[in-house]
């Protein structure tokens, strides 16, 4: 039974409300991280900073991992190349974090430090994200950019503990104008990186063009946010690190999508569509097994083996079993006036003659040339008689198309029916055989019983 529309709906509705628990489950767990974060504020402001850099930074290295592991999946090389990018930005905001006031772990050095190295990595973040959309048509060989990120990435932190980076932060004083100029720099390649994206929307999927459309807002926002602040410890940066937190997040679901979900969807989709390729092309070759392909009737080999079943059940049960065969008269002739064409469709015309006259359970085969063989379960040779009579008028009645106008055709039937005494089907139409050589001897165009 076909579902109704109003169960359809339910359904859909029903797919839809699991859809949103399954992507909701992750949003709950994520809010409850940030308000531990936020919590983590009140007691410490270091603590929330080494948590949130800490979980960005696991979030960075797993759209590495995610990336490096569906490159085989995927036909270009975007995400890659955005796992990559994301592991160097990861490096740098690793280094940033155990920099951060407070730390100690580079002894000799103030609030400068952190705020270069935080620099650094959001310029490679947002040139990495800017040219980004330039991979999604090509594959990418990994080694070069591998070598380039790590060239760039080691100059950059070299400059910086070596006092080549431009000053960013002055204790007592705050930002300097390099700092401040940069976050607009880097913002506005970030707003750049969005018009890239929407000119090439095309080429992602809806739902990801928005996760990373929203992933670069929260991003510029966050960014604007760092322009403010004038301590190191300031609400400017903690909103910042928020905004950074869920930008990250929001680039993770992206990749999720595109190199996860996405792949194995068309995977499953693929595999569906050959299953039912392979479905198709394996009942076409059964039926070009059993058919002759000119009629459609069975041909002579399924024919037999169907047969020998019937005259099995019909013996075991005491049943009738009867046998009709059929010849074209004067076919030859046909051939030979109209050509090989017009002989092709007389031979499919009386299959149709069979499939009007005949009932579902009777076995109709194209024994060779232009004979026919029926079986007609449970019918007696008065019975079987009477179906060949039919057939014999239903032939006659049949006007054939020729080119030199129609033609009319006849055919000569034979009969029998079966004797459990025989035990073979050659047996049953052999006589039917005789019959029908009985009626092509009579004058043809009529029926013979044996
Ligand atoms: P009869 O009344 O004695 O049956 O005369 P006939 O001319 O029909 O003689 P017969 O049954 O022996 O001839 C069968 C002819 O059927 C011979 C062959 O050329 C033709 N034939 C066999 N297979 C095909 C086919 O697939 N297509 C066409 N067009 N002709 C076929
Ligand atoms: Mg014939």
């Amino acid at each position: 039974m076909r579902p109704s529309q109003g169960s359809k709906r339910s359904n859909k509705a029903k797919t839809r409300r699991s859809e949103l628990a399954r992507k909701g489950v992750p949003f709950v767990f994520y809010g409850l991280v940030l308000f531990g974060l936020y919590l983590s504020s009140l007691y410490s402001y270091l603590l929330f900073h080494n948590l949130a850099e800490i979980f960005v930074i696991v979030v960075g290295c797993s759209i590495f991992i995610l990336a490096l592991n569906s490159r085989q999946r995927l036909d270009n090389s975007y995400v890659l190349f955005l796992g990559i990018a994301y592991l160097f930005v990861s490096g740098l905001d690793l280094l940033h974090t155990l920099a951060y006031k407070g730390m100690g772990v580079f002894p000799g050095y103030d609030a400068n430090l952190p705020t270069q190295l935080w620099i650094a990595a959001r310029y490679c973040q947002s040139i990495s994200l800017l040219i980004s959309p330039l991979f999604l048509h090509r594959k990418l060989n990994i080694y070069p950019v591998f070598a380039v990120y790590t060239v760039v990435t080691i100059a950059v932190i070299a400059a910086i503990f070596a006092n080549a980076f431009p000053v960013c932060f002055v204790e007592g004083v705050g930002l300097t104008p390099f700092k401040k100029i940069s976050e607009y720099i880097i913002a506005f390649m970030f707003i750049a990186a969005i018009a890239f994206l929407l000119y090439k929307r095309t080429s992602f999927d809806r739902h990801v063009l928005q996760w990373l459309v929203a992933s670069l807002v929260l991003t510029v926002a966050s960014e604007l946010a760092f322009t403010l602040y004038s301590s190191v410890y300031g609400f400017g940066n903690l909103v910042g690190h928020f905004l950074k937190i869920i930008a990250f997040y929001l680039i993770y679901i992206a990749i999720v999508e595109m190199g996860l979900e996405k792949p194995q969807r068309l995977l499953f989709k693929n595999l569906k569509q050959n299953e039912k390729a392979l479905q198709a092309a394996l009942k076409k070759v059964q039926r070009l097994a059993i058919t002759d392909p000119l009629t459609g009737l069975y041909n002579q080999r399924h024919f037999s083996t169907v047969a020998e079943e019937e005259l099995r059940r019909a013996c075991r049960y005491g049943r009738s079993l009867s046998a009709i065969m059929l010849d074209i008269d004067h076919f030859k002739r046909v051939n030979d006036t109209y050509g090989h064409t017009v002989g092709d469709h007389l031979l499919q015309e009386v299959a149709q003659s069979f499939r009007q006259e005949l009932r579902r359970v009777d076995v109709v085969g194209r024994y060779g040339g232009d004979e026919f063989v029926v079986l007609l379960p449970e019918n007696d040779l008065a019975a079987a008689r009477q179906v060949a009579e039919r057939l014999q008028k239903s032939i006659a009645r049949r006007q054939i198309a020729t080119p030199k106008g129609s033609a009319k055709i006849t055919a000569s039937l034979g009969v029998a029916a079966l004797d459990c005494e025989e035990t073979t089907v050659e047996q049953l139409l052999s006589r039917t055989d005789q019959a029908l050589y009985a009626a092509k001897k009579a004058g043809r165009n009529r029926v013979r019983s044996g």
